[in-house]
């Protein structure tokens, strides 16, 4: 037999931090106490009350048949709700909400309803690897937007070639961002509305972190822009916000032509996420949100001590109103692989080089606010060691 895998596969980018995974399983073989700052993944359990109501839900028999796979009612009219109270956003819950498995999945699955082979997607750089995957996995081609740090990580649409925008059918954004944790203005967001509607571009806003937000700031939501409810598509998440991301529950949410499309291509790959699932989310969701506040005054804290610290060693990190995540410029001499590989082996640090995101990422290091504020003292101290 000749297993030959597809273009789809074979164009896949190597995976990056092979080295990294492979240096890091080393020295915690010699027996390093490593601290990983490296993963996205809150640290914290799912709070209680979500929990309890999952535990009942798996009890009720009308979850133990196939669910929907665009959400059920209850879930679907949650999240508008929630969006209405968040963002004052008027969404209909039967045509402008789609339950997902995960933002990740609604992610890689939305272009195959509008991305056909050689088709332009515009994508951020350095970014959420799976907007470019999305792209590749329907034969598109990734146009690759530099989020760079003169233009406070936002990408500069006026640079985007005309051929390109208007061979383009979406464009990716992620704001409060990951990995760079930087924030989009009102302003930015309109002038995005212009070029999609000039472009007949759709635009696929990502909102992972909008509620991962600190010293009183509150994250817009893309949809809040007038007209974007013209052009866009908005991905939530309930697995940062409320430390729920072994569940795999998230929705989307915007005009209904593109919600239409998205639950299309669902309904023909996926039966929806267990119904037990959707009422625990519908526990966080229509909670009053006390839950966010403290994980809000967690990260605050692991953020205050790290940034602090790095900045008395004359480290330059941005101080991130959102998002867990510190962007940090690598020092004079490093490049992002040499400043990770340094970290680990002199200080039991794992972080994640910039580039690993995107060549525009190459020059920074971004660490995880994911560690116990002591721990977060500890990343400090060994620091000191080292730099
Ligand atoms: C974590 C993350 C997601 C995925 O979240 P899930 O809902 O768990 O699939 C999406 N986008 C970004 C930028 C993320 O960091």
């Amino acid at each position: 037999m000749n297993f030959e895998k597809s273009q789809r596969i074979k164009r896949l980018p190597p995976y990056l931090f092979v080295e990294l995974d492979r240096k890091k399983a080393e020295i915690q073989a010699k027996g390093v106490d490593v601290i990983d700052l490296g993963i996205g993944d809150p640290d914290l359990p799912t709070p209680d009350f979500v929990v309890e109501e999952m535990a009942g839900a798996v009890r009720n028999p009308k979850n133990h048949r196939y669910p929907s796979s665009q959400g059920s009612p209850a879930f679907r009219n949650a999240a508008a709700s929630f969006c209405k109270k968040r963002f004052g956003l008027e969404l209909d819950p039967d045509s402008q909400v789609c339950a997902c498995i995960g933002s990740k999945e609604a992610i890689a699955h939305f272009p195959i309803a509008f991305v056909e082979p050689e088709d332009i997607v515009l994508v951020p750089s350095p970014g959420y690897p799976v907007y470019h995957i999305g792209t590749l996995f329907c034969g598109g081609i990734s146009y690759f937007l530099p989020l760079k740090e003169e233009n406070q990580f936002l990408p500069d649409l006026f640079s985007i070639p005309q051929d390109v925008a208007e061979k383009a059918r979406i464009i990716w954004l992620n704001y409060p961002n990951n990995p760079t944790s930087a924030c989009a203005t009102e302003d930015f967001f309109k002038k995005v509305v212009d070029f999609a509607e000039s472009n007949n571009i759709i635009v696929c806003h990502d909102a992972a972190y909008s509620e991962m937000c600190f010293d009183g700031y509150r994250a817009p939501s893309f949809l809040e822009t007038p007209g974007a409810m013209d052009v866009g598509l908005e991905f939530h998440s309930l697995s940062k916000t409320y430390n729920m991301t072994g569940w795999r529950i998230g929705f989307a949410v915007g005009n209904p032509e593109l919600v239409a499309a998205l639950k299309q291509v669902k309904s023909n790959v996926d039966s929806g996420q267990f119904e037990a699932v959707e009422d625990a989310a519908i526990a966080a969701l229509s909670s009053d949100q006390s839950f966010v506040k403290r994980m809000q005054d967690i990260y605050t804290r692991r953020r205050d001590v790290l940034v602090e610290g790095l900045r008395s060693l004359g480290i330059k990190a941005m101080k991130p109103r959102a998002t867990f995540y510190v962007w940090i410029t690598v020092p004079e001499g490093h490049t992002s692989e040499s400043f990770s590989t340094l970290l680990l082996e002199k200080a039991g640090i794992v972080c994640t080089p910039g580039n690993g995101f995107g060549e525009p990422g190459e020059g920074y290091v971004r660490m995880a606010l994911t560690v116990p504020e002591e721990r977060m003292s500890e990343v400090v101290e060994r620091l000191k060691g080292v730099l």
